[in-house]
C-alpha cells in the first residue's frame, strides 16, 4: 500500500503518541497544519514569453517560535509534500531544543531547465508572492533541493526590497557575505556524520574501514561522504539524479564534488563505470545515507538494503512500511528528524547572529552544532533503550512531549 507523505508523518507520530500520555487537545492541533498558502505567480522567462508557477508555504506549528524551513525547486513539489516537509521541521526543531517551530516552501519548477535570470525573478516573484507571512520573528526560509545561497540572498534582497532597510535575520544559508554562518553549507552533512558515529560509538564498533554508500551527491550527501571519510569510514558508493559510481576500495570524493560543482550531475565523469542510480541503495555496505528524496526505500525494495546502519540524510527516505522491515532485519535507522538537524542547528546560530550583529568563528559554530546534537542524540538512544522502541519513534516522543509542555504552560485561550 502507497501513503501519501503526509500520511506517512502521520503514521510515525500516532505510533509515538501511543507511547505518551500528551493530551488529547495538543494531539488535535498537532495533526493539522497551522497555515498553508498557495500562490500562483507569472514569471518573464528570457524569451520574452510570459509562464505561470505555482508555489507553497506552509508554516506547521509555531508554538515553540517563528517557523523555520527550507524552499524547495523541484517538478515534483506538491502541497502535500510540503506539508509533509513542514511537519517534519517541526519535530526536527523542538527535538534538538531550538526556539522554532517549522515551516516548508516549494515552486513546482525545474530548475535544471532554468536560467539564472529566470531563476532570479521567479525567486523574487515567489518571495513577494508569501511576503505576507514571512518575517524574521515570522517565518525564516533556508536553502532545500535545488535552491542554493544564491536564491536565498534574492529572497533576503527582495524582502529589504520591499521594506526598506535591510533585513539579514530574514532567511538562514545566505553567502557569507551578507551574514551567511560559517559552516552552514556543511553543517548538515557534518550531523549526519556525527549522529552515525554517535550510534557506532554506542554499539560499541569502530568507522575505520566502514563501507559507505550515498545517494544523492548535492549537498548534504558530499557532506556527509567527506565527514564520514575524516573520521575513517569509506565512501564506496555515490549516485546522483542521473547515475550511480561504484568503487569497493573507494572512491575518489574531491573528482566527484569537482565535476558535481562544474555540471551539477556526475554522470560527465567518463572515467568510472556508471550504474543505474539507484544500484547505490543495493550495496553490501555498513552505512547507508539516503541523502536525495523522500520515498527513496519502500516496501518494495526495503528488503534488497544491505546496509546495517541509514543515517536518513534527506528528509522522508523511508516509509513506514520499510521501516517494519528493516527493524525485522535489524537495521538501525537514525532518523532525519535527528540525523538531518545539524542544517537548522546552524541556521538557529545564522539567524541569532543576524538579528545581534554578532558573528562568530567557524570553530565556535561546529562546536555549538556538536553540543546540541550529540545531546539530541544521547536523549533520542536513552527513550528508545528505555522504551525498547526504534530510533525513529523515541525521536518524536522527545520532540512531541517538549511541544505538549511548551502548549501546557502557554494554554488555549479563551
Ligand atoms: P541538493 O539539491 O543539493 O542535492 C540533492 C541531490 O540528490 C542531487 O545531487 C540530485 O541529483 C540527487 N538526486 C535527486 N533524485 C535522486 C535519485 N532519485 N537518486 C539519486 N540521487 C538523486 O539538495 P540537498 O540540500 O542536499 O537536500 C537533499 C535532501 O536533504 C532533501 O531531502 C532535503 O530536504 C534534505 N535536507 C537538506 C538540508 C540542507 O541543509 N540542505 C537540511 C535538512 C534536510
Amino acid at each position: 500500500m502507497e501513503f501519501s507523505l503526509t500520511e506517512m508523518v502521520q503514521q510515525q507520530v500516532e505510533k509515538a503518541f501511543a507511547h505518551t500520555d500528551i493530551p488529547d487537545y495538543v494531539q488535535k492541533i498537532l495533526r493539522c497544519p497551522k497555515l498553508v498558502l498557495e500562490v500562483n505567480f507569472p514569471v518573464k522567462m528570457d524569451n520574452g514569453q510570459i509562464e505561470c508557477f505555482k508555489g507553497f508555504r506552509c508554516q506547521y506549528d509555531n508554538a515553540l517560535g517563528p517557523t523555520k524551513g527550507g524552499v524547495r525547486y523541484h517538478p515534483g513539489v506538491t502541497k502535500e509534500e510540503v506539508i509533509a516537509l513542514a511537519a517534519w521541521m517541526t519535530w526536527k526543531c523542538a527535538l534538538v531544543g531550538l526556539p522554532y517551530g517549522g515551516a516548508k516552501g516549494g515552486v513546482i519548477c525545474d530548475p535544471l531547465k532554468l536560467s539564472e535570470t529566470e531563476l532570479e525573478r521567479l525567486t523574487r516573484r515567489f518571495t513577494t508572492g508569501i511576503m505576507t507571512i514571512l518575517g524574521p520573528h515570522i517565518d525564516i526560509p533556508a536553502p532545500d533541493v535545488f535552491t542554493t545561497s544564491k536564491t536565498m540572498a534574492w529572497m533576503m534582497d527582495t524582502f529589504s526590497m520591499f521594506k526598506g532597510y535591510t533585513e539579514p535575520a530574514i532567511v538562514t544559508g545566505k553567502p557569507e557575505v551578507l551574514g551567511g554562518s560559517l559552516g552552514r553549507k556543511q553543517a548538515t552533512g557534518r550531523g549526519v556524520a556525527i549522529t552515525t558515529r554517535e550510534l557506532y560509538k554506542k554499539l560499541g564498533k569502530s568507522l575505520k574501514g566502514a563501507p559507505v554508500a550515498v545517494q544523492g551527491f548535492g549537498n548534504v550527501g558530499s557532506h556527509a561522504a567527506f565527514f564520514l571519510e575524516e573520521m575513517g569510514a569509506r565512501i564506496v558508493a555515490v549516485s546522483d539524479s542521473s547515475c550511480a559510481f561504484i568503487d569497493h576500495d573507494g572512491l575518489p570524493l574531491d573528482e566527484l564534488w569537482e565535476c558535481s560543482e562544474r555540471h551539477a550531475c556526475l554522470s560527465t565523469l567518463g572515467k568510472f563505470k556508471r550504474l543505474p542510480r539507484d544500484e547505490a541503495l543495493y550495496q553490501d555496505v555498513d552505512i547507508l545515507i539516503p541523502a536525495a528524496l523522500e520515498n527513496q526505500i519502500r516496501e518494495d525494495n526495503a528488503d534488497r538494503i544491505e546496509a546495517k546502519v541509514i543515517s536518513e540524510g534527506a528528509n522522508g527516505p523511508t516509509t513506514p512500511e520499510a521501516d517494519t522491515v528493516l527493524e525485522k532485519k535489524g537495521v538501525y535507522v537514525i532518523p532525519d528528524i535527528l540525523a538531518n538537524a545539524g542544517g537548522v542547528i546552524v541556521s538557529h546560530l545564522e539567524w541569532a547572529q543576524a538579528l545581534s550583529g554578532l558573528y562568530w568563528e567557524e570553530e565556535e559554530i561546529n562546536q555549538r552544532l556538536e553540543k546540541r546534537l550529540v545531546a539530541a542524540f544521547d536523549k533520542v538512544w536513552e527513550r528508545a533503550q528505555e522504551k525498547n522502541i526504534s530510533l525513529r519513534t523515541a525521536a518524536y516522543i522527545v520532540a512531541l512531549e517538549k511541544i505538549a509542555e511548551v502548549y501546557d504552560y502557554r494554554g488555549i485561550f479563551p
